[in-house]
């Protein structure tokens, strides 16, 4: 057996994304801070979120229009236009922030797109995601993008078979057992796990140990030598 298409992750997987969602809930929490403690804006905003999810999609837009609900809704409409504009320009923020691949990522790639096509598979807002894989300089060493709204084995089934494979002879890589790896295993295909030191509530997960198709491995580079062992 041997993989033709490689399937990779883009937040937290080649650039750091989670550590840019967490300094924005320490501002959002310290603008907040007279109306609730850190735990209550905490649990509100996540509440929030996973509701708005279903209409916004997942990425910082929609999460800056749910940090600016929260904010009205916990304050009973009393928070200042002062703050809420702070929200605004805090969102703002994450999508300017510079785009860095993480250490390795870049030499892996190369070594990578030798061994299969590389597609980049994430979930999220269409533009900033695009924004952010040019401003990486990563782009190039991938033949195709599916910026997708849910990973789910369906979706990874149909992404494959778009790009002339199927997923039973492709691999996904990422950090989100949830997202990454999951529905991956369950449309049939390989995945490999790339632990991040955070993980997003929403994406938390039990790791299928011991399944004959998924592979933890510590960093993307070491992914040449489960393919090797696979083919
Ligand atoms: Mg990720």
């Amino acid at each position: 057996m041997s993989i033709k298409i490689i399937g990779v992750d883009a937040d937290d997987t080649l650039w750091h994304n989670e550590p840019v969602f967490r300094l924005t809930h320490k501002k959002f929490n310290d603008l907040l801070g007279e109306f609730a403690d850190e735990d209550a804006l905490e649990r509100r905003l996540a509440d929030i979120e996973r509701a708005n999810i279903k209409t916004y999609g997942y990425g910082a837009k929609g999460f800056t229009l749910s940090m600016l609900q929260t904010a009205m809704e916990i304050s009973d409409g009393n928070v200042s236009t002062k703050v809420l504009r702070e929200i605004l320009d805090a969102g703002r923020e994450m999508m300017v922030h510079p785009m860095e691949p993480l250490p390795g990522v870049e030499e892996a790639l190369k070594d990578l797109k030798d061994r299969g096509s590389l597609i980049l598979i994430t979930k999220g807002d269409l533009f900033h995601q695009e924004s952010k894989l040019a401003a990486s300089g990563l782009g190039s060493y991938f033949s195709g993008v599916e910026i997708v709204s849910e990973k789910t084995p369906e979706i990874y089934t149909k992404a494959f078979a778009r790009h002339g494979g199927s997923a039973e002879t492709s691999l996904m890589t990422g950090n989100s057992v949830k997202s990454d790896i999951l529905p991956m295993l369950a449309a049939g295909g390989y995945a490999a796990l790339i632990p991040y030191p955070l993980v997003w509530e929403m994406e938390r997960a039990d790791k299928p140990d011991g399944h004959p198709r998924y592979r933890e491995v510590e960093t993307l580079g070491l992914l040449p030598k489960w393919l090797d062992e696979i083919s």
